[in-house]
């Protein structure tokens, strides 16, 4: 049996971090799990029910509303997609619109959502042959993880990238929205208390601006296949 590790990507909001862990994953055969994807479905319920009013989090509502939610992926065949469920509801679409992304980053800051999320993102990678992405997985949720790689790409690339993909699912936003998304996501993700948005020490950083899809994949899996062979 081959030897599998635990492979942690952080970064900034829409470095292609996700695009990278799961082309990553796919070639090792590893499983790949969207941490944001967690946040993402909390913020979802927390929009459903009123606990968000103009960004501020009903944090007592949000904390009791946990023990109701309960987040599982799946491949689905019809899609050939790694998709999102709560409660065995398929929100992988909504959990992707502008609203969430516009109020998940103060979710994300509360303590309480955060120690659950872990605790679901750490039985994940027991097993190890994991590819997790996310803010905070090289730091806190696998400290110990093998391989860390940090993200980061240029802001003008980021936001057209954004772009490109809400348009590619034929939601129409604007430039200026997408931009202040990002740049308000990145600031609460870096200055939070709970497991601020940090490179971690050990981690490889990887700036993607100037790369192609094949030539970011071919770079992790050099550096994956390096650190299998140096254990
Ligand atoms: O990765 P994605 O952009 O979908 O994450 C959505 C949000 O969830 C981030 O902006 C961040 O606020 C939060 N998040 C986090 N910790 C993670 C993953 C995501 O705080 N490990």
């Amino acid at each position: 049996m081959p030897v599998k590790i635990i492979i942690a990507i952080d970064g900034f909001s829409s470095c292609g971090k996700s695009t990278l862990a799961k082309s990553l994953a796919r070639e090792l055969g590893y499983a790949y799990i969207d941490s944001g994807a967690m946040y993402r479905v909390v913020t979802l319920v927390a929009l459903r029910n009123n606990w968000i009013k103009n960004k501020i989090p009903d944090k007592a509502k949000i904390i009791a509303g946990l023990n109701n939610i309960s987040i599982s992926f799946k491949f689905v065949k019809e899609t050939e997609k790694n998709t999102t469920f709560l409660n065995n509801e398929n929100v992988e679409e909504q959990i992707r619109k502008l609203d969430v992304s516009n109020n998940v980053s103060p979710i994300s800051t509360i303590k309480e959502v955060r120690k659950e999320m872990v605790k679901f993102q750490r039985q994940m990678g027991k097993e190890k042959g994991i590819v997790m992405d996310g803010r905070d997985i090289g730091t806190v949720v696998f400290p110990q993880a093998e391989l860390k790689i940090f993200m980061t790409a240029s802001p003008e690339i980021r936001a057209q990238r954004r772009y490109d993909e809400f348009a590619s699912k034929g939601q129409i936003v604007e430039m200026d929205d997408v931009v202040k998304n990002i740049d308000e996501r990145d600031y609460i993700d870096q200055n939070r208390k709970e497991s601020p948005l940090r490179q971690a020490e050990d981690a490889i950083v990887l700036d993607n601006s100037n790369f192609t899809l094949d030539g970011q994949l071919e770079w992790a899996l050099q550096k994956a296949t390096e650190t299998i062979k140096n254990l």
